[in-house]
């Protein structure tokens, strides 16, 4: 019997009657249905979350009594652990290296830290010129609408839940349609931690049905999403209707800005990580490796070496480096990338669907495989270079000199994050310094902290994720203002006088 999910409403668990087929990308097989959410769900999920807000508990609870429910939620995610990594690795196709090493534990330790942290959110008092009491208030924003993709789905659903429900707001998530099962066990946590109805409500679907009526429901006071730049664009226009306020996480071509004086072997590694971990569909993927041309053959050659002794399978096997991409749909979308590469650079590996590694040379067929991709002497005017492939394809530009490396770097529409490999620091910082970008890596790649903030420049979006302005993002300043005035009346009460 295939597994069927509910979605989570109001501490309830409901079916939608239409159902969605979650996919094994490393086998192509069915692995459980979740429901299809239409408006009229999402609208009941905005009415408890709304009702949650305006009249329930949760908002006026002093943090100190909010925190240990998400200490609580933590406690679960660590005592499941195992079967969490297990779950998010067959449902999208991420190493169960990664889920089990990286994913489940930072989303239990994004839970503590956030309960800790909200501590530090606070009004000010502010000095002004007349005898009044002057502060601000740091408030809830209320009731906020959280759609995300598939690629970090358990992770993402930690780091945006999280820090909004410490401060009083209420939530309605949604996963994306091709990855949600993570999302409802973690539902099913949170029901099991004991918060009070309609704090958290989680509902499936897709983004037409379900995101878009999130986003125009004049009932949702915030948007806070994370996803591609043709939906982030849809959904500003679609909140402006209510004018309610955005946190817009979105695409990257990330530039990895090699120096000649860097650790070879360190900046091979690096790279690789950059580009080929959950197979390049990362949005800080480093997907322009902009090498220095006194070491450009040298490195393409460890790389490239490097590269295919990877050892492509499935995702739930320990022995995996690479696993699936999410879809059938998604592999081919990369692959007419890789056919407009052909024409535009030098494809020297990957490019194809692979052999299986057992299996008698027949092709890897069933799971939705791709082989590591690198393309040499890319123009950073080629589309390759240009857009957004969300896979594992390397571009590699050739540059001379700092000045044309930062100019190379910041030549795109994105701005999300960039890597600098170098043993010279003061350059590191010289280069950081000019990069427009949310986030420099120097000598390493993909430190995200819970601590740390983590957002994009340009159009790769605006808001940040984590660390206290993250926190910042899910409140609203008010200003109070005391009149002390010693006699007793300020001068506005007599101007008409
Ligand atoms: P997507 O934009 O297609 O979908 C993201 C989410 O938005 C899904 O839940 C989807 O159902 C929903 N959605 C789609 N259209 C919508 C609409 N019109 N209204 C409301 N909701 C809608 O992206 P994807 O393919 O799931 O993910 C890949 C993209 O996500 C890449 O561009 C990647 O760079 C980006 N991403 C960004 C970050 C970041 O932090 N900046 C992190 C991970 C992924």
């Amino acid at each position: 019997m295939l597994k069927q999910y509910n979605m989570y409403i109001d501490n309830t668990w409901v079916n939608a009657g239409k159902a969605i087929a979650s996919i094994n990308p490393s086998t192509g097989e069915i692995l459980a249905e979740f429901p299809a959410a239409d408006a009229r769900d999402t609208e009941t999920a905005i009415k408890a979350a709304r009702l949650a807000f305006d009249s329930g508990d949760w908002p006026k609870m002093p943090l100190i009594e909010r925190a240990p429910y998400l200490q609580k939620i933590a406690q679960l995610i660590r005592e499941k652990a195992d079967e969490l990594a297990k779950l998010e690795s067959l449902d999208t196709g991420k190493t169960i290296k990664q889920t089990t090493f990286i994913d489940i534990p930072t989303a239990a330790s994004a839970f503590e830290y956030f309960a800790a942290a909200a501590t530090e959110i606070k009004g000010e008092t502010i000095p002004i010129h007349n005898p009044a009491l002057s502060f601000t208030l740091k408030e809830p924003v209320g009731v906020i609408g959280q759609i995300i993709p598939w690629n970090y789905p358990f992770l993402m659903a930690a780091w945006k839940i999280a820090p909004a429900i410490i401060l009083g707001n209420t939530v309605v998530f949604k996963p994306s349609q091709l990855a949600s099962l993570s999302c409802l066990e973690l539902a099913k946590i949170i029901q099991e931690a004991g918060l009070p109805n309609g704090v958290v409500n989680i509902i499936t679907g897709t983004g037409k049905e379900v995101g878009a009526t999130l986003t125009e429901s004049k009932l949702v006071d915030m948007i806070s999403f994370t996803g591609g730049n043709t939906a982030g664009k849809e959904i500003m226009k679609m909140a402006s209707g209510s004018t309610k306020k955005l946190s817009l996480e979105l695409g990257g071509k990330s530039p990895n800005i090699v120096f000649a004086d860097c650790d070879i072997e360190a900046a091979v590694g690096g790279a690789m990580s950059a580009i080929f971990m959950n197979q390049g569909q990362m949005c800080t993927a480093g997907s322009r490796l902009i090498l220095e041309d006194k070491i450009y053959d040298k490195f393409i050659e460890l790389l490239v070496a490097k590269t295919k002794k990877l050892k492509i399978g499935n995702a739930i096997s320990y022995d995996t480096d690479f696993g699936p991409l999410i879809s059938r749909e998604h592999r081919q979308t990369v692959l007419d990338y890789i056919e407009i590469g052909k024409k535009e650079a030098k494809l020297i590996s990957g490019g194809i669907i692979p052999l299986a590694h057992l299996g008698g040379g027949k092709r890897l067929e069933k799971g939705f495989y791709l082989e590591p991709t690198i393309f040499i002497d890319v123009d950073n005017n080629a589309r390759i270079a240009q857009e957004e492939i969300f896979g594992p394809v390397l571009s590699i530009i050739k540059f001379s000199g700092q000045d044309q490396a930062i100019k190379i770097a910041n030549d795109t529409k994105f701005g999300l994050a960039a890597m600098v490999w170098t043993k010279d620091l003061n350059r590191a910082n010289q280069v950081a310094a000019q990069l427009r970008c949310g986030t420099v890596w120097i000598n390493t790649y993909g430190g995200f902290y819970n601590e740390a903030p983590f957002g994009g420049y340009k159009e790769s979006g605006f808001g940040r994720e984590l660390g206290k302005e993250g926190l910042l993002e899910y409140t609203q300043t008010k200003h109070v203002n005391i009149d002390l005035n010693p006699t007793g009346r300020s001068l506005v009460t007599s101007w008409f006088a």
